[in-house]
């Protein structure tokens, strides 16, 4: 195994991880600096941070049918639900998908099985997905939604088919649901083997490290008993349900994000020899000219920008490069630089 590799941004554009390029108005900074006050760092955090997960409930209309179980980020929560299995259990995922589901589970010493996504729509092969459920009986299924990196959402028929199919549970993971127009969330009193997973780091809050996982009292409650106590700081659960009462001010960045996105998949499209792929996140996935990815990555790096090269990564994503979506000013910056490497 390698361990999880964050490349070094300093002095670049940084177009790479998919986070919120906006930071906050001088007013919001303020009064979140007084709310900090408040905070008494002698003390262990609340261990159930209730009011936090109160608020999380109030945000996203969580009926109290369901609970929710916060984790340090949505890696961690990753991390909980494959602690959770015996040794023997199986995880699924889709090839590519996001990375950390393997890597953990291989930390694990869990088996891992991939199911290629088909090529050029980033779709779900049902059939071979449907018949590795019947073969190997996951545990777990996890599916992106948006996926990253390609950034689709995948069919929604095609999903409901696999949460019938399974005997384990399918987590859904709407890393990118602020993008996006779609969410499981309404679908959780359907299936009783459906969990929803969501972050705020794609929203703005990248640093606090917050997600949450929703889903039925049974399975949550079994995920707490390998939860450490106080997972969640108290600057994270203050933070977070200042940010979260602040909610107009990311709804009008993710705006701003989403237009952004319509433009940069423009021009991509009108470059020659660049086949850019539709995306529902903050990210566009690309395929470069035949074995020119890495090449095209480093030059855009030397132009002062700094994005994501998945070539190495193989199977769909040779050829691949993947650029978050930044403000005006950066995205016309990675653009310029892509455009002068074409040349
Ligand atoms: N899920 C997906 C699909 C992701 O792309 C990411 C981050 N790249 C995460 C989960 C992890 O998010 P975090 O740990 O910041 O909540």
């Amino acid at each position: 195994m390698s361990a999880y590799h964050v490349a070094n941004a300093s002095g670049l554009i940084k177009l790479d991880a998919m986070e919120n390029p906006y930071t906050w108005p001088d007013d919001v900074r303020a009064s979140w600096l007084e709310t900090l006050k408040t905070c008494e760092l002698n003390r262990y955090p609340d261990p159930e941070a209730k009011l936090l997960t109160q608020t999380i409930r109030q945000r996203n209309n969580i009926p109290p049918a369901f609970d929710v179980l916060l984790g340090n980020g949505s890696d961690e929560l990753i991390q909980i639900l494959l602690m959770a299995l015996p040794p023997t259990a199986r995880v699924m995922s889709t090839q590519p998908s996001f990375v950390m589901y393997q890597q953990i589970s291989q930390s694990l010493g869990l088996s891992f099985i991939n199911i290629p996504l088909l090529p050029g729509s980033f779709e779900l092969d049902l059939p071979t997905m449907l018949g590795a459920i019947a073969d190997h009986q996951p545990a777990i299924i996890f599916l992106a939604y948006p996926n990253n990196p390609t950034g689709n959402l995948f069919s929604a028929e095609a999903i409901n088919k696999i949460i019938a199919a399974a005997n384990g549970l399918v987590v859904i993971d709407e890393a990118y649901a602020p993008f996006a127009d779609a969410s499981y969330m309404g679908e959780l009193a359907r299936h009783e083997n459906l969990l929803v997973m969501r972050t705020v780091s794609k929203l703005g809050l990248a640093g606090l490290r917050l997600g949450y996982l929703v889903g039925a009292p049974a399975i949550l409650e079994q995920l707490n008993k390998i939860r450490l106590p106080y997972n969640i700081n108290i600057l994270t659960q203050v933070t977070a349900r200042f940010a979260l009462t602040h909610h107009a001010l990311f709804d009008e960045q993710t705006q701003l994000i989403c237009a952004e996105r319509t433009r940069v998949y423009e021009h991509l499209c009108n470059m020659p020899g660049i086949t850019a792929y539709p995306s529902a996140a903050n990210f566009i996935l690309f395929k470069t000219p035949k074995d020119k990815a890495t090449d095209i990555f480093a030059a855009i790096r030397q132009r002062g920008v700094l994005i994501k090269n998945l070539s190495p990564q193989g199977g769909l994503l040779i050829d691949c490069l993947r650029v978050t979506i930044g403000k005006p000013e950066e995205n016309r910056a990675f653009i310029a630089a892509l455009k002068s490497c074409l040349d």
